[in-house]
């Protein structure tokens, strides 16, 4: 059972500060996914944690064990990186086996170890193979294999499907969603800049901008109520429409945010006029794109396949109960 608690952590990188006074608490088995703009700090957070960089303050501690200058070896900490980095030569089993004979297992404990993993990711049939034989997907899953063999109390993913197709990204989303609820007591902690993988995984999504924790909460907490314009922006695709100006005078705040499923289309009435732009249909959905003079067109997210054309002229609905208000500083007003 691990509780990993980060104090005050800070990271530079020479004269660049990359991560500022990031505090974060996580209990046991809890699956909490990294997310935010590329360079926020993702990856650095992560590799500070599994020790392969060091923290310039801050402490870190596993089950109240301070582990800040404890080598990466010793932390009981594994990590799957989008690479896989297997060993080309060795076959399934003997990667998955490597770091038990370094650890000097016996056979019997190794053979068990690895069976039952190669169990847990549906493995079995491929242990004789070597990485070069196998689909992307496959090669992923061995490396899982490999950290779990190792009984991690901390299981760290670095984006580690994003080299896989479309089709092999779900279904490897689905296993380690059904890896997660087989080892219930190990914290996992997740980087990626999928939003379904972020929203399907996490029991918690941690929200990094510019070096600094901006919000932490469950998936659904932070599309509903997101703290700030930048929480409210970045969760949810497409993005938030944010509406500024005399858009959002009447709702007596700075920013006003509407999600796409939430406009409906209208060719009169009150609201938002504009122009359709262009509509893309996705087969179950389709997106509508309107210029109401804003600097980015809105969008509104229809089910089925609507029937508006560039040129047409629309009106944008939203009823007042969903619509987010933010001040000046881009913190939400609640109403
Ligand atoms: P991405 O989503 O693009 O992977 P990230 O959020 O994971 O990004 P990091 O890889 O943690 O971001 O990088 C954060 C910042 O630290 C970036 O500005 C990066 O250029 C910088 N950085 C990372 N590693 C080093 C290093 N070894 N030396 C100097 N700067 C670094």
């Amino acid at each position: 059972m691990a509780k990993l608690m980060i104090r005050n952590l800070d990271k530079r990188f020479g004269a660049f500060d990359i991560l500022k006074n990031v505090n974060l608490e996580i209990p046991s088995g809890e699956f909490v996914v990294f997310v935010g703009p590329s360079g926020c700090g993702k990856s650095t957070l992560l590799r500070c944690i599994s020790g392969l960089e060091t923290v310039s303050g801050g402490t870190l501690q596993i089950d109240g064990m301070d582990v800040t200058n404890v080598a990466p070896s010793r932390r009981g900490i594994a990590m799957v990186f989008q690479s896989y980095a297997l060993y080309p030569h060795m076959s399934v089993f003997d990667n998955m086996a490597y770091a038990l004979k370094i650890q000097k297992l016996s056979k019997e404990e190794i053979d068990a170890k690895v069976r039952d993993a190669a169990r847990k990711l549906q493995l079995e049939s491929l242990l004789d193979r070597l990485p070069r034989q196998l689909s992307g997907g496959q090669r992923q899953r061995v490396a899982i294999g490999r950290a779990i063999v190792r009984d991690p109390k901390v299981f760290l993913f670095d984006e580690p499907l994003s080299n896989l197709d479309a089709a092999l990204r779900v279904q490897t989303r689905l296993e380690i969603a059904t890896l997660k609820q087989s080892l219930p007591d190990t914290t996992m902690i997740y980087v990626t800049h999928d939003q379904v993988e972020a929203m399907t995984l996490a029991d918690r999504i941690v929200v990094l901008n510019a070096g600094r924790i901006e919000q932490v909460g469950k998936p659904l907490e932070l599309y509903e109520r997101p703290a700030s314009l930048f929480v409210a922006g970045f969760i949810g695709s497409p993005k938030m429409n944010l509406l500024t100006g005399k858009h959002a005078a009447g709702f007596a705040a700075t920013t006003i945010g509407v999600r796409p499923e939430q406009l409906t289309v209208a060719t009169s009435g009150n609201g938002w006029a504009g122009t359709v732009l262009r509509t893309e249909h996705l087969g179950s959905e389709s997106y509508v794109y309107v210029d109401i003079g804003l600097e980015e067109p809105m969008i509104a997210r229809l089910p089925g396949t609507a029937a508006f054309e560039h040129g047409d002229a629309v009106v944008l609905q939203a009823s007042e109960q969903v619509i987010l208000r933010f001040d000046a500083k881009g913190a939400r007003i609640d109403p």
